[in-house]
């Protein structure tokens, strides 16, 4: 074999190592984050189905401020559910773009994630760039 093919094959090998390397550890982050989720989501809230949660109405009783109070705890749990399943649907959704391999690029203009940008925030769906523009 030429040195100048050998070469450029250990090259190609190691920055697959490294790009495997560095979406395994997203992986395992994004998992992590899918479990708390689910188990903050299981504290208030009965599971109906995958990515599908209502909330518990707790019971407080019968007199006009005290379910005052349980309207106001109800809306409280359900905005927190909500953050969560935003969260937790962001989540599966960069775990799904593991899987099918296109992971880590913006889906506004489809260029790839800074990756310091995708270690700090695994589930991020667009590049800084376009988050910018969109805020
Ligand atoms: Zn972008």
């Amino acid at each position: 074999m030429p040195d100048i093919c050998y070469h450029s094959l250990v090259i190609k090998t190691q920055a697959m190592t490294v790009d495997t390397k560095f979406l395994e550890n997203r992986k395992s982050e994004l998992e992590k984050r899918r479990d708390e989720i689910l188990r903050e989501l299981n504290v208030d809230t009965i599971q109906v189905a995958d990515n599908d949660y209502s909330a518990k109405f707790i019971d407080y009783g019968d007199k006009e401020d005290e379910n005052a109070a349980e309207v106001a705890d109800f809306e409280k749990n359900l905005s927190l559910e909500k953050t969560l399943e935003i969260s937790l649907y962001n989540v599966n959704k960069a775990l799904k773009k593991i899987d099918e391999g296109n992971y880590g690029l913006c889906e506004v203009c489809a260029k790839p994630i800074d990756p310091k940008r995708l270690e700090a925030f695994p589930s991020a769906t667009a590049c800084m760039n376009c988050k910018k523009k969109s805020l």
